[in-house]
């Protein structure tokens, strides 16, 4: 009887997630009322108000000694991690996360540009990135940011974001599904205590993932750069995690990569709650592989020259989509990509296979090209062929 009763309440609870699973475009006005449906939202705090005056919510669990602060959608467009986010609040309400909350206090900000979230942009409502804001703390997001840093004494900070369908994870043509950064602290990247500690955290999450997602995570460059929000806060000796939410083959609404980040927000919440950090090995961090920005997301290959004999498309094609706000939706605009030297496409399409997209090569008409092959690509191409 209770096993029946945990699957119907695990059923409604997933059915309800997967709302947010639908687009890309987090609003806050989506987020909260999936937060109220789910028995989250009264436990909110209001931390301040963006440009345009929207809430910046928190939520702080746990009453352990060990503290780490969260933020997510600093960029607006970067929506994965926070449904990811939401998704470890849910599963720090099971008696599974006990240990944990006992261990931690975590506070978490969802949405800490709420303006760029409504309207599916990075930047806030002034164009400011705020990614690059750290020092000149020039917009209220950012204030707050720092203030809430300031006032909680973060034993670690997990910086959480997307990335485009570009990175592979290394020279290889495998997408980075997540990627992570250990932030330099100064010019010399020198391995501080904190940085060392966010790289072993990292060590754990890559080896938890290379069993689910083999080969497909990646390592950003290390640059030094204090204006970023995690370059700033690892130079304070706090370890600082930079995520990369990326892309899944064919998972353009991200719901695998949620999963993934989930899994990580928990292996590495773990590890801290438990005192394991120190005995992982640190080197493993340098074996991940450094993204690379070589992918596309389709390549259209064997395409012949018109039969006048005038050549019209020699050479493979690449096309790249662009996320493009419609309505209440992400919608996903190919285009094609002028320069394509180095660069291999991650959904490979035969052209003599698709006779209209050949016809319309012949002719040139690049619109159309990108629209059919649109739809060849992100329909199963078993239908199509
Ligand atoms: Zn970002």
């Amino acid at each position: 009887m209770y096993n029946i009763v945990n699957l119907i309440v695990f059923t409604f609870v997933h059915m309800k997630k997967s709302k947010l699973d639908q687009s890309r475009l987090l609003s806050p006005a989506t987020l909260n009322n999936f937060l109220k449906e789910n028995a989250l939202f009264d436990s909110l705090s209001v931390l301040g108000t963006s440009v345009e005056h929207r809430p910046i919510y928190s939520y702080t669990v746990g009453k352990g000694p060990k503290k780490i602060l969260m933020w997510s959608q600093m960029h607006g467009n970067e929506s994965t991690t926070t449904k990811a986010l939401v998704e470890f609040w849910l599963y720090l309400k099971t008696p599974e996360a006990k240990q944990m909350l006992d261990a931690c206090t975590f506070l978490m900000i969802p949405q800490l540009n709420p303006d760029g979230s409504d309207v599916y942009t990075r930047v806030n409502a002034n164009t400011v990135d705020l990614n690059r804001d750290a020092i000149d703390l020039s917009q209220p997001e950012s204030r707050i940011l720092r203030e809430l840093y300031q006032q909680f004494k973060p034993d670690y900070c997990f910086n959480l974001h997307g990335q485009r369908t570009i990175f592979a994870a290394g020279n290889s043509q495998t997408p980075a599904t997540i990627s992570f950064l250990a932030p330099a602290a100064d010019q010399d990247r020198t391995i501080t205590p904190a940085r060392e500690k966010a790289m072993k955290l990292i060590v754990l999450a890559n080896t938890m993932l290379q069993e689910r997602i083999p080969g497909a995570v990646g390592r950003y460059d290390d640059g030094f750069n204090i204006n970023c929000v995690g370059d700033y806060f690892t130079a304070q000796n706090t370890p600082t995690i930079l995520f990369e939410a990326g892309h899944y083959p064919l998972d353009y609404k991200r719901v695998k990569t949620k999963k993934y980040i989930f899994n990580s927000l928990v292996t590495m919440s773990q590890a801290i709650a438990s005192d394991s950090i120190e005995r992982v090995e640190m080197a493993a961090y340098f074996e991940i592989p450094e993204n690379k920005n070589h992918l596309r997301d389709i390549e259209l290959y064997n395409l012949k020259k018109a039969p006048n004999g005038k050549p019209v498309l020699e050479n493979n094609l690449l096309i790249q989509f662009k996320e493009v706000k419609k309505g209440n939706d992400i919608d996903f605009v190919p285009e094609i990509v002028a320069e394509s030297d180095g660069l291999h496409g991650m959904q490979r399409i035969n052209a003599q296979e698709h006779a209209a997209l050949m016809n319309l090569c012949f002719e040139a008409e690049i619109s159309k090209i990108e629209n059919l092959t649109k739809r060849i690509s992100l329909l199963s191409f078993h239908q199509l062929v």
